[in-house]
């Protein structure tokens, strides 16, 4: 299974037939415990549940080959692998991450890292400039970024990023839930550990909430995440992962059609008087067009938002009208999902109020047009 593609090997669950039974479907492994050698030694390599479990470890592979890792880590939820990484690093240290970002977790670099010896600067996701006055020598150990960025779709270049951050010695960590390995593969780029919220694409199917972290190198940033993993008992649990497992074997039909659907919605609505702004990297007049050419390969992902004309009180009530979107939040499922986002990141989000987002799921494009398009006109 060494010389197939990353696709081949997620649809086939890495490949391994069950040796007991020869089933084609890998078996959940609940035990958490395992016996020990006659000579004192775990020769199978597990221990016990909350370190490493086998069907995390086989999920784990699954995903580190689709991203192109050394190794990859499971955690109970996006937020968990991305906190853990920022728990990894060696102290004092200086993170810069960008302004536009998923809220929970810039709400906790905001609130919650001080007491954990961490300092965060905030700088506009698109501006190197900016990035790179941020960054105090010796002291920023981590440069975090998010492509593209919920929920205006801001593109950062990684590997623009990777160079300023690696001149001085901090590591890139992407968050790429957005993106998912189909589009982008961040450490191609230069980054040096990739998260998902794999509650998202990865998974797909929107009844698993896990979160992982892939390394470009199995080194000691990686041993430290491991550890911190062990410690707070962060792991996926064994249900969850089977789950996760089952939703990467579709990963590459579901967001290519996802992809080429969001594509076909952007350009629809770009021209319709009822909303002011289509924000979508695949749309030329979007700021990060260039730079997602070619760092989005797979094309440009499932998700886009909408300002809709008339302000925050025509976006709700177009949310309002769906019948055919869900409003919900969360992303990446076969169903497609609508949201007031202001209503959700509160006051001090930079989330524009007439913003409404969009999460392109695996039905009938034009019956997403159609409904949106009655939405849009019952709104006023
Ligand atoms: C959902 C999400 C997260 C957080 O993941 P959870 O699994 O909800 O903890 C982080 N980043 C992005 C971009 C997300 O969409």
């Amino acid at each position: 299974m060494k010389t197939v593609t990353p696709e081949t090997f997620a649809a086939q669950a890495g490949g391994p037939i069950e040796p007991l039974s020869g089933a084609i479907v890998p078996p959940i492994h609940l035990s958490t415990t395992f016996e020990r050698d006659p000579d004192n030694a775990y020769s199978k390599g597990y221990i016990y549940g909350r370190p490493d479990t086998p069907t995390v470890r086989m999920t784990e592979e699954v995903l580190n080959r689709l991203e192109g890792g050394a190794a990859t880590l499971l955690f109970g939820s996006g937020m968990a692998a991305a906190t853990a990484l920022f728990l990894s690093l060696e102290r004092p240290a200086h993170i810069v991450a960008p302004k536009v970002m998923y809220w929970g977790l810039r709400r906790w670099l905001a609130e919650q890292t001080a007491a954990v010896g961490l300092s965060v600067t905030f700088v506009d996701n698109a501006d190197l400039d900016a990035l790179r006055a941020a960054i105090i020598p010796g002291r920023t150990r981590c440069v975090w970024l998010e492509t593209p960025s919920n929920p205006t779709w801001v593109v950062s270049d990684i590997a623009a990023v990777a160079k300023i951050a690696h001149a001085a010695s901090a590591i890139v960590g992407a968050d790429s839930t957005v993106s998912s390995p189909v589009i982008t593969r961040p450490i191609e780029f230069g980054a040096d550990v990739v998260m998902h919220a794999a509650t998202k694409y990865l998974n797909g199917h929107s009844d698993v909430v896990a979160g992982s972290l892939t390394f470009k190198a199995k080194d000691a940033l990686f041993e430290r995440a491991a550890s911190v993993r062990r410690d707070i008992g962060a792991i996926l649990a064994p249900f969850e992962a089977f789950l996760l497992m089952r939703g990467m074997r579709t990963l590459h039909v579901r967001v290519r059609h996802q992809t080429a659907s969001a594509l076909t919605i952007a350009r629809h609505f770009a021209n319709n008087g009822r909303v002011a702004e289509v924000l979508y990297p695949g749309l030329a007049n979007h700021p990060g067009h260039e730079i997602a050419r070619r760092q989005m390969p797979g094309g440009f992902g499932g998700m886009l938002s909408i300002r809709v004309a008339g302000g925050e009180a025509a976006a709700i009530r177009t949310a309002a009208h769906v019948q055919v979107w869900k409003r919900a939040t969360s992303l990446g499922g076969v169903e497609s999902l609508i949201e007031h986002r202001a209503s959700i990141e509160g006051p001090t989000s930079p989330c524009p109020p007439d913003l409404l987002r969009l999460s392109v799921g695996v039905e009938d494009v034009g019956d997403l047009i159609a409904d949106l398009e009655r939405a849009l006109i019952a709104n006023a």
